[in-house]
């Protein structure tokens, strides 16, 4: 392994500005550089570089982070292969600690193992003929370098008679030490075999589909250095050229929906590691910058597992859609019985993201029980609050009709009134982030600015407001809006007047909306109105912070 303190003299002695600069051209703006950004296709730079804070982020994609993430989102890299090549580019002589390997017997062993695989599955007419029988041609199990390991003891006679170290074996994932420590033994035996790339290109791991009706479907290499499941998407090596020239990238549920898919001409096909799609898998998403379309089982599974993905990508950013497949007609079947083209055709007829995310939340909800839908209009709610704030507002009506509401609930200023509508100007706005920014880089004003005011008053920013609160400083979000050279940070005396006129405005609102209140008596609505008009508004016209109390 790298040492540690090796690691940090080298992130001490390397500039973010060199790196990335001698990847993409970079260009001086302010005290920032900027470029198009690499990992999506763009025509105007949204790409910056912080030399002060040593990270990037993209204003479009939201992709960021230090010099060594850029170098492992770029080159596709692992870690310790990222910081191997900063350290050579730098001339920098890392140090290792002792006895540890650079993973090359591993990954020797992975190549080797996967090849004797491969010719063992030409030995073993049983699992030719479940291969054939699920109709995947021999231009697949070449193409996918399918293959088939036997018994425990052919793997470790195959191991010994190769000459291939066991220490090492252990670390790439394909033998085990026996629980008495005495012996070795085979972690996959009598299975199909998948072989498991990285995105560039080298053998990781394994997965194995059983053939003898063994509970266990589907098992996979265990998490090593080289295999990390929760980063990996099955096929990505082969359909990298595809989804970069298609811009699309389907994602399946299993190994065979990917080979039949393929097998079908849909060369764009991926799936994950037998869990969930996670955030960790969206730096890999994003090259290319292709449609995202999760092709999975109508089942119940399958719709909770399109759901909760839909949302990470809306969330994220990204454009695509779900198809469902209708119930127990996984895609490779249907591809195996000559229904190629129905395939296509539910392609073709894909739900957008959002919309697919609003209208299956909305209907795990009795909509015709008042209590029950106000509980669905807060979940869709907090959904939207997540999307940027453009694409919010383009959704708000989708979710309105969902819930059978009026789109002003969603704050959607459709409203006449002046006061209302000035809080949506982009100069309002502008001034919120600058109050966030000051409270990003001045934590210890959030307390002062919570005493007089709470979460609501910033608007179409709660979100960032609440992700400040919550401490995620990581978050794309509010990484962004530190280097974000637009948004300025105020003094503590510009803070002040901005919450004076905040609050101003909020009782300004509140004396117009007052006698509209319809379960409101008469004489609450008479001492409402002098409160705010003649103690309020005046005590803040002369710069007293008058906290914010709904019960005004
Ligand atoms: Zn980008």
């Amino acid at each position: 392994m790298i040492d540690n303190s090796s690691i940090e003299s080298l992130k001490n002695s390397i500039d973010i500005v060199d790196v990335v600069g001698s990847f993409i051209e970079l260009r001086k703006a302010g005290a920032n550089y900027k470029a198009n950004c690499p990992f999506h296709g763009e025509q105007t730079p949204s790409f910056v570089v912080s030399p002060s804070k040593q990270i990037y982020h993209c204003f479009g994609c939201g992709v960021g982070g230090d010099s060594i993430k850029f170098v492992m989102e770029l080159e596709k890299l692992s870690y310790p292969e990222s910081i191997e090549k900063l350290a050579s580019m730098h001339n920098f002589s890392l140090t290792y600690t002792q006895g540890s390997s650079d993973y090359s017997d591993a990954k020797r062993i992975l190549e080797a193992i996967g090849q004797w695989y491969v010719k063992t599955l030409d030995q073993h007419s049983t699992a030719r003929a479940y291969l054939l029988e699920r109709g995947i041609s021999q231009n697949s199990i070449e193409r996918f370098e399918i293959g088939y390991v036997p018994k425990g003891q052919e793997v470790m006679a195959f191991l010994q008679s190769a000459l291939l170290p066991l220490p090492q074996a252990v670390e790439a994932g394909v033998i085990a030490q026996s629980d008495n420590g005495q012996g070795f033994y085979a972690r996959l035996v009598e299975r199909i075999t998948f072989p498991i790339y990285s995105p560039s290109g080298s053998v990781v791991g394994f997965g194995g589909r059983t053939i003898s009706n063994h509970p266990a479907k589907y098992i996979n290499s265990p998490q090593t250095k080289l295999f990390n499941k929760s980063r990996l998407l099955y096929g990505y090596h082969l359909a990298k050229e595809s989804i970069y020239k298609s811009k699309q990238i389907i994602i399946c549920e299993g190994y065979l929906d990917v080979v039949m898919f393929h097998q079908a001409g849909f060369t764009q096909a991926v799936a994950g590691m037998g869990t969930a799609l996670t955030s960790e898998h969206l730096p890999m998403l994003r090259k290319g910058d292709p449609k995202v379309i999760l092709a999975y089982d109508g089942d119940k599974a399958g719709m909770a597992a399109a759901l909760k993905a839909s949302e990470m990508l809306s969330i994220a950013g990204f454009d695509g859609g779900v198809v469902l497949f209708p119930d127990g007609q996984d895609p490779a079947d249907l591809i195996a019985n000559g229904q190629s083209d129905k395939v296509a055709e539910l392609l073709r007829d894909v739900k957008a993201l959002i919309p697919f995310v609003l209208e299956k939340k909305a209907s795990e909800y009795n909509l015709h029980d008042p209590l029950d839908k106000e509980r669905a209009f807060g979940v869709v709610k907090q959904y939207l609050d997540s999307l940027s704030p453009i694409v919010k507002d383009a959704y708000i009506s989708v979710a309105a009709t969902c819930l059978g509401l009026s789109p002003s609930f969603f704050g959607q200023t459709s409203t006449v009134e002046h006061v209302e509508e000035s809080f949506g100007q982009s100069k309002d706005n502008l001034e919120l982030l600058c109050v966030l920014k000051t409270l990003l880089e001045y934590p210890n004003l959030v307390d002062n600015v919570l005493n007089v005011v709470d979460t609501s008053i910033f608007k179409n920013y709660e979100g960032l407001f609440n992700l400040l609160l919550k401490g995620e400083f990581a978050h794309p979000s509010l990484v962004g809006l530190s280097i974000d050279e637009t948004v300025k940070v105020m003094t503590e005396e510009n803070l002040h007047q901005s919450l004076i006129s905040m609050l101003t405005l909020y009782y300004k609102m509140k004396l117009q909306h007052i006698p509209r209140y319809e379960d409101m008596p008469m004489s609450k609505k008479v001492f409402l109105i002098k409160k705010i008009k003649f103690d309020i508004l005046p005590r803040l016209k002369k710069g007293e912070l008058v906290a914010l109390d709904s019960n005004y």
